[in-house]
């Protein structure tokens, strides 16, 4: 592996950290930008619009989509440099990230002429904002179980189901939905996947409340709503295969991140909270604690860096990644144990202190600490697949 940087990419790096330290205004920065991907809340939402919007405009959305629809083509190693440096920046994560992330590359592969120039364009600029329209009720690990019905009425389906755990859906414009157009085939060939405006009639958005009190997803009913034809993505039946697709690029950022600046300002934070007549930081039991998660972040680095070593290479993502959405996820439930077990019950005030000036922060981190290792794929489904197909374990 290459640990060096050439010449282009350390100015590549430097345009990014430039432009984002002229342009992003700072009270849109958030501590971890991964813990909070939907907006509390709409003005939060619609600033962050507003700032998709003039990244857009300068360039800086979708840049590894293909030039001709509107990305700068760039290497992945340059996506890597952008993505760290957003992260650096402290940059909220764009509203439009189902879409920048999932929905276009998708349509990139998939999408009829038609379809690209209509809902591509949009999507950078923020004018359509997208949510995910797979688990339902019944169906998550097993996805291919749902129920959601989509019935041939001549030039439209006439969709009938619920969707639940749906990101973002309050903001969103469209949805990428799965549906079952064939109940008679076997499960992986009877699904379709649709692209459905919002806004038609008989859609219903009912929100689920995080513990935090941020409203991140929701349940989605659907009742006898019409969708054109014409937004069917990929042959009728065959949706299994598009969504496939879509999931290959969520799992791409599955794990969760900002691991190392999340453990470094709790070394911080333990030398300065007061324990037993000192700090924390003065226990053999906190600093050892604290070893073991600069550890494993470390291994999770050098892990991260083989992977991209292998797909600079030209060798394909493979079920590898499951290793590092796993131990990903996994470290991040470490980390926010830690934090409550350092905090104590300072970790319940959901507000600066003295003591604790970012205490908001940890408290989020405690309890969205598990997020990761359910969406995308649950640790057990990502252990099941490197049993299965990296380890060539057999099933039973
Ligand atoms: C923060 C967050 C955001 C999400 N956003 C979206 C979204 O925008 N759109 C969307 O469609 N979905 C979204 N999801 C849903 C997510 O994809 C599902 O929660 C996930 O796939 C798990 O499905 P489930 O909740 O139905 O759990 P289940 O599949 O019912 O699993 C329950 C438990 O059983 C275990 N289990 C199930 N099958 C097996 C097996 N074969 N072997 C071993 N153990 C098993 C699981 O690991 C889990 O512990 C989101 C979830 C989260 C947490």
């Amino acid at each position: 592996m290459d640990f060096q940087y050439t010449p282009e990419q350390d100015a590549f790096r430097h345009e990014v950290r430039s432009w984002l330290e002229a342009n992003l205004p700072p009270d849109l920065c958030v501590d971890d930008p991964t813990d909070e991907r939907v907006a509390p809340d709409r003005p939060t939402f619609e600033r962050r619009v507003a700032w998709q919007k003039q990244m857009h405009a300068a360039g800086w959305v979708g840049i590894s989509w293909p030039v001709e629809y509107g990305g700068r083509g760039v290497t992945l190693m340059e996506q890597v440099i952008y993505d760290e440096e957003c992260f650096r920046a402290r940059a909220p994560v764009l509203p439009g990230y189902s879409g920048i992330n999932m929905a276009g590359p998708t349509l990139v592969e998939w999408g009829t002429d038609e379809q690209k120039r209509r809902y591509l364009p949009r999507i950078l600029s923020g004018d359509d904002i997208w949510c995910q329209g797979f688990s339902e009720p019944g169906a998550g690990s097993d996805l291919a179980g749902l129920a959601t019905r989509a019935v041939d009425a001549g030039d439209h389906f006439v969709v009938n189901g619920q969707k639940v755990w749906t990101s973002g859906a309050q903001f969103a414009d469209w949805i990428y939905l799965l549906v079952r157009t064939d109940p008679a085939a076997p499960r992986h060939r009877g699904i379709s996947y649709l692209l459905v405006d919002m806004k038609t009639p008989g859609i219903t958005v009912r929100p689920l409340v995080l513990m935090n009190g941020h409203q991140h997803f929701n349940e989605v009913f659907f009742v006898d709503v019409a969708v054109p034809k014409a937004n069917l993505v990929g042959p009728v039946n065959q949706g299994w295969k598009v969504a496939m697709t879509t999931l290959m690029y969520e799992r791409k950022g599955g794990g969760g991140r900002g691991h190392d600046a999340q453990i470094a300002r709790l070394g911080a934070l333990a030398r300065q909270i007061t324990a037993n007549g000192g700090t924390a930081w003065d226990s053999p039991i906190v600093r050892q604690r604290y070893a073991q998660l600069v550890i494993d972040a470390t291994v999770l680095k050098y892990t991260r860096l083989r992977n991209l070593t292998r797909q600079l290479r030209g060798e394909l993502p493979g079920p590898e990644g499951s290793i590092l959405k796993l131990f990903g996820s996994e470290l991040g439930v470490r980390i926010s144990d830690f934090t409550g077990e350092l905090l104590g019950p300072r970790i319940l005030v959901n507000q600066a202190t003295p003591e604790v000036p970012d205490g908001p922060r940890w408290y989020n981190r405690v309890v969205s600490g598990r997020q990761y290792t359910i969406a995308g794929g649950t640790s057990e489904i990502q252990r099941n697949i490197i049993a299965e197909r990296v380890l060539g374990l057999p099933k039973d």
